[in-house]
């Protein structure tokens, strides 16, 4: 069977500069990919390819067989690819409930998920008919996942989702994710640079150095890389 998602060669330059510089990983479906790597090392332009929010200078990535690059973010997000950003976008005086309702409305014919099991997978069960603004700030950072839950993805990319938090509330988002991906299929892409956070998050790793990608593999294998410790754990 092939992977639900699969990236090749992806380059994405900006002038002179390949900020991802040829790229290729898989991903199936309810798994978590973890992306770390040095600042500047490409890890936001390579989420913005996934996104759709940057058209790669060469290579592509395939969701399903069907190409989601390129062509704005508009093929990532019919074809099913999610982001949530590192802002919190209050939804304001608005419940929880009705945020998701607008939400449903971005599915474009994709199936769904009711909105209890959303919110119940995130821990935000009780939350659901509470204006966002009455939340915690962990508890709206979990909402727009919720949110992006909501359209349905395949695909849910995540830009330092831990960022902020303290250990309890990391490891109640690790948690929330992981039942997200295993309970809807759906497959995770999470940037952070909290090791504490994702290591015991993802199923596999993906190290970038300067746009490529350094080494890639289980987090146990990933601990125990010597280039990864000397050019980016062990800082
Ligand atoms: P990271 O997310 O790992 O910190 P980025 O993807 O933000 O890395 O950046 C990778 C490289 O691409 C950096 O050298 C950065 O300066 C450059 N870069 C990123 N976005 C742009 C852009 N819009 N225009 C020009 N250069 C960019």
């Amino acid at each position: 069977m092939s992977a639900l998602l699969v990236v090749e060669d992806v380059v994405k330059r900006f002038g002179g500069v390949a900020a991802v510089d040829g790229v290729s990983f898989t991903l199936d479906a309810g798994q978590v990919l973890g992306l770390i790597g040095p600042n500047g090392s490409g890890k936001t332009t390579l989420l913005g390819v996934l996104a759709g929010t940057h058209d790669p200078t060469s290579g592509k990535v395939t969701l399903d067989g069907r190409t989601a690059s390129g062509r704005g973010a508009h093929r990532a997000v019919s074809a099913g690819i999610a982001r949530t950003f590192q802002t919190t976008r209050l939804f304001g005086t608005w419940t929880l409930r009705e945020a998701l309702r607008l939400a449903h409305g971005e599915r474009r014919g994709r199936p769904g998920w009711p909105d209890e099991q959303i919110a119940n997978l995130l821990g935000l069960g009780d939350a659901l008919d509470r204006p966002g603004a009455s939340l915690t700030s962990a508890a709206q950072r979990l909402a727009m996942i919720a949110l992006a839950l909501a359209t349905g993805p395949r695909v849910l990319l995540l830009d330092e989702p831990a960022v902020g938090m303290d250990g309890t509330e990391a490891a109640a988002l690790a948690a929330a994710v992981r039942r997200a991906a295993g309970e809807l299929g759906v497959a995770v892409v999470v940037v952070d640079h909290n090791m504490q956070f994702l290591m015991p998050l993802a199923d596999t790793v993906l190290v970038m150095a300067a746009g490529a990608v350094l080494a890639s593999g289980t987090p146990a294998q990933i601990r125990s890389d010597e280039a990864v410790i000397a050019s980016y754990l062990g800082e």
